[in-house]
């Protein structure tokens, strides 16, 4: 199980909140990060001579304990020392708060870009709130630089960041130079990009950025309930179509619950019949989180009573040949004919395993669950695969 992304520790001579790229001695100096911008990880380092790094611009460390003895700014003995690891971008609070914003070799890195959004959807694991976000795309322009190029993808997520606007561009620009080889998954509901001029603002990040676009239902009346917004569901199409048409990367969200699922198949057809231009079709299980958890009664089902439903959805996406995954159903629910569709989609540091997982063949293969979820978000029919 990943340790969670934030801790407490003392700080001496840190008297800003400030971000830095935490590298060990080696690496620090022969990073691409700039100096001044490095956290020097001398945990179990006694050896080093902390008056020769400062004298080699090292701007700050990080310790094991209070030793006492260093000149330089520091943080030390965090509370949780496993949160925090060498490869890591921190923001590091004057008070010892510490959070992680980028981990090394974690299975998802995501930004986040905004708590505003203009959708209440009922299971909203991320329930939205009215801010000024300019402070976050400053933090984001921050961060890019300490993230190592060799991420194969980040999220950015809200919140809605397309509320951004001409941030969320800059954003994506300038990631999109820092990291050349990484695709930036955009978790957006569309809406805005009904409005034919914003698409065009990001004619610079065409195929760099994929963007991840939840359609509830196959019309407007389910969707917009569930999005607890009249005319969603005509903005979201025309924002589609309005990326389609300039060559952007889709993906669509269809999320498993009691008010989407009982339209799964024919959900199917009116995306391979409506949008053959869609690259990935994900059907996400539920996070019990926010709005969802609120709202269980209304939205709980069984996946074990929606997955044959749901392996014909993926199987007939499949035959037209458009990719489809599942996410977040755990494999002992799906049918053979279906476990090949599903991803282990949940990040490390939200995933759990329950007792039955111990005795299970395919438990490296599985998504697990979501460590929010207690037993009223568990299956009956959770077993372990021979
Ligand atoms: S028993 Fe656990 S590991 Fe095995 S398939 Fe089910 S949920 Fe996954």
């Amino acid at each position: 199980m990943a340790p969670p992304l934030h801790t407490r520790g003392s700080t001496d001579g840190i008297t800003s909140p400030r971000l830095f790229k935490v590298l060990r001695l080696e690496e620090a100096l022969g990073s691409h990060v700039p100096l001044d911008r490095v956290m020097v990880d001398l945990r179990s380092r006694s050896d080093v001579d902390r008056d020769a790094l400062q004298g080699i611009g090292v701007p700050v460390i990080l310790e094991e304990g209070n030793s006492d003895v260093s000149p330089l700014p520091r943080l030390h003995s965090l509370s949780n020392p496993a949160v925090v690891g060498a490869g890591d971008a921190i923001r590091v609070h004057p008070s010892g708060q510490v959070n992680v914003l980028y981990r090394r070799g974690a299975n998802a890195n995501t930004l986040f870009a905004t708590e505003a959004c203009n959708s209440r959807c009922l299971m909203c694991s991320q329930p939205p709130r009215d801010e000024d976000a300019s402070w976050r795309v400053a933090e984001m322009l921050e961060l890019l630089p300490l993230i190592d190029p060799t991420v194969p993808a980040l999220g950015i997520t809200g919140g809605e960041p397309t509320l951004l606007g001409e941030g969320l561009r800059l954003v994506l620009e300038a990631a999109s130079a820092l990291l050349p080889d990484t695709t930036f998954h955009v978790l957006t509901n569309g809406r805005t990009f009904a409005s034919a001029p914003l698409v065009d603002s990001f004619d610079s990040v065409t195929g760099r950025a994929l963007w991840a676009i939840p359609l509830y239902a196959d019309n407007a009346r389910d969707h917009d309930h569930i999005v607890q917004a009249g005319g969603a569901f005509a903005e979201t199409i025309d924002g589609l179509y309005n990326l389609a048409e300039r060559s952007h990367r889709i993906e669509v969200r269809f999320v498993l619950h009691r008010l989407t699922v009982g339209r799964l198949e024919r959900f199917a057809e009116f995306i391979y019949r409506n949008m053959p231009f869609v690259e990935h079709v994900a059907f996400m299980g539920l996070e019990p989180m926010g709005y969802a958890r609120m709202n269980r009664d209304l939205l709980w089902i069984d996946p074990l009573d929606y997955a044959p439903a749901l392996g014909e959805a993926v199987r007939r996406l499949s035959q037209r040949r458009m990719r489809a995954s599942i996410y977040n159903v755990q494999l002992c629910l799906l049918d053979g004919r279906s476990r090949p569709f599903a991803r282990q989609s949940i990040s490390d540091w939200k995933s759990a395993s329950a007792p039955e997982c111990a005795n299970c063949a395919a438990i490296d293969s599985c998504c697990g669950f979501f460590r929010s979820a207690g037993p009223q978000w568990r299956s009956r029919g959770i077993q372990p695969l021979p």
